[in-house]
């Protein structure tokens, strides 16, 4: 599934490319895709021809291209979405389900499992009012997490992944954090200390960046908007790396369902 770090990369290459490009026309082949907001999926068709992208903008996992209009369209990717751009005479992919013609190029949203959506975002509204703090913001410090977390007696893995506590992380991103912080995922996340709380802000820091730079984390699905899978599996440290052992101590890593979501973790490094 794409976390932040593969929808910042695909924000970033898209923001070199569309911004000033002008839409000529719009096609949604499955208009179930537009699942939020105050625009049916004709009235998206009708009002962006002629129309062009100011800037691109993430929170979390979702992404928004900002219009002439201040408006906002708005993508999520949801678990096997892929956001290409492509010239216009490639052959279109099956589950192609969206596509914003640019004259000579084409966005397309491919999205075998449908879990992604497309919406609309009116001028003046809040982008995505219930998300959680953006973790690479100056927003995420350790008294704020701290302040989230004090009275939850939820696994701090759980916690993590509520999209409403902190934007943007998905299984990988937490396991990886934890592992760099020394926590593990079972612990209640009122029961994290100060300093504890700092190390895990400093973690996802980290494991943010270094995935960003990395071009994202490709396991099955995820590619880039040219279809390049990114280069991040190959760095991390804990997740998916159950036959290699942990990388500080070399025993064996656990693989723990907490509260429905798979969790790995080093016993010995973990507390
Ligand atoms: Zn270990």
């Amino acid at each position: 599934m794409p976390e932040l770090p593969e929808v910042e990369t695909v924000r970033l290459f898209l923001n070199e490319v569309l911004l000033g490009r002008r839409v000529e026309r719009v096609l949604h082949l499955d208009p179930r895709m537009v699942k939020n907001g105050r625009l049916s999926p004709d009235e998206i068709s009708c009002r962006l021809p002629g129309h062009v992208i100011k800037s691109l903008k993430r929170r979390g996992k979702f992404l928004f291209l900002e219009w002439d209009t201040r408006e906002y369209l708005l993508l999520h990717l949801g678990m096997s979405g892929r956001l290409l751009w492509l010239p216009e005479d490639v052959p279109w992919a099956i589950h192609t389900h969206f596509v914003v013609d640019f004259g000579g190029y084409h966005l397309r949203l491919i999205d075998p499992r449908r879990f992604g959506r497309i919406g609309w975002v009116e001028k003046g509204d809040k982008l995505v009012p219930h998300l959680g703090v953006e973790p690479l913001s100056r927003k995420l410090t350790a008294h704020e997490l701290r302040r989230r977390l004090k009275t939850r007696i939820a696994p701090i893995k759980s916690l993590l992944l509520n999209q409403s506590i902190v934007a943007g992380l998905g299984n990988i991103y937490v396991d990886e954090s934890l592992f760099r912080a020394k926590i593990r995922p079972d612990r209640p996340g009122g029961s994290l200390t100060e300093e504890e709380t700092k190390r895990l802000v400093r973690a996802i820091h980290a494991v943010l960046k270094q995935a960003i730079e990395h071009r994202g984390t490709s396991f099955s699905d995820y590619v880039d908007a040219l279809g390049q899978p990114g280069k991040n599996q190959d760095y991390l440290k804990i997740y998916g790396r159950n036959l290699s052992g942990c990388p500080v101590c070399a025993k064996p890593i656990v693989i723990q369902v907490i509260q429905g979501r798979t969790a790995h973790f080093c016993e010995h490094c973990q507390h």
